[in-house]
């Protein structure tokens, strides 16, 4: 025979928290609660496997069902000595869903389940309280009809609200007995109206359909939808939890709550929660009162007037404040706990793993690792590597001065300044061309992502802490100050004013998404501080990680902070982002426009000086640490000139005349840029570009040692290789200008020279390229355009519906697509190192800083990652996870 139904109460339980997949996580930690003797009303639950089988089967349930649910249901009835339809002593229960995950969208709860005509009665006498009893019916009428029934609530609120307009009352509060009587007649009309058939008085039919009922939300729009976007398999299914109800509602000392055992904010190590009394457990959460706080410290911190319950109910909250140590030392983690008092009689109805902000999952890791409740692994696992971006950005300096002209809500921290602009589309235009902005709007909307993304900080006059703006900024870690109400925004005349103040386009503003100011001008910012509970738990994460963090970058502010951030060294020096400056850019046009050799050596002449001292400056900073810098690779179209003002600049630099640097422009255009003239292919038509480039690099490795006595040892490498040869041809241009400026300066310079794999070709015929090439660093942008044959520039336009459809489950720009181009930087790992043992493998495409993707390179046992700065604190952490992880695997094989 199957077990489907799993009791528990009187101190002991049939499951266990471990038994989440078959219990779900609601009716799991019942019976653990159960078992550690905490007070718990007793229940059953029907497990998970009950849902897959009512979907396998035509929406049956399994014959033995009704027995064990019988059964299940008469041991409640004995430990609380109360009979399921009694009419004078009634059991009524709570029914509610429990999946494996925690799940919004699915059929939560139906309380009070047992009541009806009869009963009611019974329960009046019972409790000497007829207000409550038919109080209590009523809900179970409106619950059930509008969970299980599928009754729309509004029928029901006009019921009541004509009663309470009848009887001239303003608060629910103010119905008595018969008045509750009334609207309970009126709710059964409303279900018999709308169904054509009365309310269900028999207690078994109430149980079966509220059962029925949450199955049946497994499979509702919603919950598919909820499950789409948080990888959950319809195949788990949920399990459904029944019972003993406890009230909350009988009375002044009864009451209902909800805690965390620490603070989910800050993290402090304190009890925090709040309760109503006399309340039954939506109460609290619906918020028509204002609920109170459960410390003295707590209500103090808050100014709340109300008492707490600390002085209410001391001994209830002494016996609460024991439950919260006993779930501490027992799950090791902070919970997240609903409980009622009923008579003064504490019990206990969930406990959780409670979610947390990035600065409390943080203060939360440190300190139970501190306290001895989990050891430092475990710690360093606590903390989503992501979280961490929220605790990464600038504050203002507390010294400058601010001009402060609104307040609004500080929906997402970090504090940002910027040109003020009005629309989406104008972030994006002047982000590209290097302006800070601050996205301005009275809301935003989906239509906004592109324009929220570009922006430094996102600034709306309406909505709150949950709006469309407030939700996205915090997960893109854009600074943002919500719902600045005395701010009104004209988009028509381009124009934001508060009082006397106008605000136009292109006006410098400072938003602080922690404080909710915003600023007129541009305040000083500092960077954050990197010490306490951060440094502490990222030492930890250091010494169990196994692959070394380096960065992306080529200016000396990104270099300083990436090594603030705790950077490892330059795992990708982009050399034509240095080319990008005004002064630059038109000496680099003209190298590339030029049609003869000579005429590009001019142009790399005038570049060469500026190049050298480029990498001077990121050797001095990197001190010693390895610098890899990548030989040009500039897809032509973002370097050719567009506008004849540019085209007019190039042909002066150079001395020639317009009509031919337009000629050659043309001539240089390219159908398919991403796949042209690029990479070393540049390098094969013009080497003289790289050996500019290669001197600029060894001459300054001389003069750092010159200058610091730091030795440093320069990884050139190779983009977009994809054959033996053509690395050897530039490999040995290198090596030639290597041997002239060891001649020329007299010292000898120690380097290694490898490549990109970015292309498939690269990656079959790694055994070959690693003869030539000491390293590999795995170029995953280009490595995932060309194994998709998906454009890297135009992707966004409809990897939505890849992903709508689910043909893509993530974007694999953002998180390494494991099993495609993940095979095929095994292969080149593979292959390399059986050509050349020591190879050194990392990887620098956008993937190196995604912590999904760092797991995987872990897996495939690269030597390094490489990031932008601000994700290096990220990868540290997830690398160490990911070691961590794979050692806890490799011990369980
Ligand atoms: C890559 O292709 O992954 C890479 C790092 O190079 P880029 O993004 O500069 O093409
Ligand atoms: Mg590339």
């Amino acid at each position: 025979m199957n077990k489907w139904v799993y009791s528990f109460g009187e101190g002991k339980a049939e499951g266990r928290a471990d038994m989440k997949n078959l219990l779900g996580g609601k009716g799991a930690n019942l019976a653990e609660m159960s078992n550690l003797g905490l007070p718990v009303p007793p229940g059953f639950t029907i497990t998970t496997e009950v849902c897959t089988y009512f979907y396998d089967n035509g929406k049956s349930y399994p014959g033995e069902l009704d027995g064990q649910v019988r059964e299940a249901l008469e041991t409640i009835e004995r430990i609380v000595g109360m009979r399921f339809g009694d009419p004078e002593n009634p059991l009524l229960v709570s029914v509610r869903s429990g999946a494996r995950a925690s799940m919004p969208g699915m059929m939560d709860t139906v309380l009070n389940l047992g009541l009806n005509d009869v009963t009611v009665q019974g329960l009046a006498r019972r409790s000497g309280d007829p207000r409550f009893a038919y109080d209590s019916y009523r809900r179970f009428i409106q619950m059930f009809g509008n969970v299980v029934l599928g009754v729309d609530h509004h029928h029901f609120e006009e019921v009541l609200e004509q009663v309470k307009r009848d009887r001239g009352f303003d608060l629910d509060t103010e119905l008595k007995a018969a008045d509750w009587q009334v609207v309970i007649t009126g709710y059964k009309e409303v279900v018999e109206k709308e169904l054509g058939k009365p309310f269900p008085q028999e207690p078994a039919e109430q149980l079966w359909g509220a059962i029925g009922a949450v199955f049946g939300s497994w499979m509702n729009q919603r919950a598919i939808t909820y499950r789409r976007l948080h990888d959950i398999p319809a195949a788990w299914g949920t399990a459904v939890n029944v019972q003993a109800m406890v009230f909350g509602n009988m009375g002044d000392d009864c009451a209902t709550g909800v805690a965390f055992t620490r603070n989910p904010s800050t993290g402090e190590n304190r009890f925090y929660g709040e309760y109503l009394i006399n309340a039954q457990g939506e109460d609290v959460v619906a918020g028509i009162r204002t609920p109170q706080h459960l410390t003295i410290a707590g209500k103090e911190e808050n100014g709340s007037t109300l008492p707490a319950m600390e002085e209410s109910m001391p001994e209830v909250y002494q016996q609460l404040a024991a439950v919260r140590e006993r779930l501490e030392t027992h799950y090791r983690d902070m919970q997240d706990i609903e409980f009622t008092v009923q008579q003064g009689k504490l019990y206990m109805l969930q406990t959780r793993t409670g979610k947390r902000t990035a600065a409390a999952a943080l203060k939360i890791a440190v300190d139970m690792a501190q306290e001895g409740l989990i050891d430092q692994k475990t710690g360093v696992l606590r903390v989503e590597p992501k979280s961490l971006d929220q605790l990464l950005h600038p504050t203002l300096d507390p010294k400058a001065r601010k001009q402060i002209i609104a307040k609004g809500l500080p929906a997402s921290p970090g504090a940002a300044s910027g040109k003020v602009v009005f629309s989406a589309d104008e972030a994006e235009r002047l982000s590209e061309l290097g302006e800070a902005v601050i996205l301005c709007r009275i809301e935003t909307s989906p239509e906004d992502i592109h324009g929220m993304h570009a922006a430094r900080g996102i600034l709306t006059t309406r909505g709150g802490m949950t709006s469309h703006a407030a939700v996205v900024a915090r997960g893109m870690g854009r600074a943002c100050v919500a719902g600045a109400g005395e701010l009104r925004i004209d988009y028509k005349t381009g124009v934001m004013s508060v009082r006397d103040v106008q605000i136009r386009v292109g006006d410098t503003v400072t938003i602080d998404g922690s404080t909710g100011e915003v600023m007129l001008g541009e305040v000083p910012t500092i960077q954050p501080e990197l010490t306490g509970d951060f440094a502490t738990l990222m030492g930890w994460a250091d010494t169990y990680r196994r692959m070394k963090v380096r960065t992306n970058a080529e200016t000396p502010l990104d270099s300083r902070t990436a090594r603030k951030f705790g950077a490892e060294g330059i795992g990708l020096c982009r050399t034509e982002h240095m080319f990008f400056d005004a002064e630059r850019i038109v000496a680099v046009r003209e190298m590339i426009l030029a049609d003869s050799e000579g005429g590009r050596r001019a142009a790399l002449a005038k570049i060469a000086p500026m190049q050298r001292n480029d990498f001077v400056e990121l050797f001095k900073i990197m001190k010693g640490l390895p610098v890899t810098i990548r030989l040009l690779d500039p897809p032509l179209h973002e370097f050719l000139p567009n506008s004849e003002e540019e085209m007019r600049e190039v042909a002066e630099g150079a001395g020639t005349d317009l009509a031919k640097v337009q000629h050659r422009a043309v001539q240089l255009h390219e159908a398919n840029p991403m796949l042209g003239h690029r990479g070393c292919r540049l390098g094969i038509s013009y080497p003289e570009i790289y050996e500019m480039q290669a001197r600029s690099i060894f001459e300054a490795a001389v003069e750092v040692f010159k200058e610091t006595g730091e030795t440093v040892i320069p990884e050139i490498m190779i983009p977009l290789v994809g054959t033996k040869k053509e690395l050897d041809i530039l490999k040995a241009v290198i090596d030639r200008v290597g041997a002239e400026v060891m001649q020329s300066s007299g010292r000898k310079i120690d380097y290694l020279v490898g490549t990109m794999i970015e292309l498939p070709r690269a990656a079959l015929q790694a055994a070959k390229i690693a003869e030539t090439a000491q390293f590999f660093s795995f170029g995953t942008n280009d490595l995932t355009q060309t194994t998709f044959g998906i454009s890297r520039d135009d992707a966004g336009a409809f990897l939505p519906d890849y992903q709508r459809a689910g043909i893509l489950e993530h974007d694999p720009f953002v998180t390494l697509d494991t099993e495609g181009v993940g095979e095929l930087v095994s292969i080149a790992a593979e292959r390399g190192r059986k050509t050349r043992a020591d190879i050194k493998l990392g990887i620098c495409g956008e993937h190196g800083g995604d912590p999904s993707s760092i797991y995987f390179c872990e897996k495939v046992g690269l030597d390094y990652v490489s990031c932008s700065p601000y994700r290096v604190p990220i990868a540290r952490l997830a690398a160490a996870q990911a070691a961590i992880l794979g050692e806890q695997a490799a011990s369980e094989a």
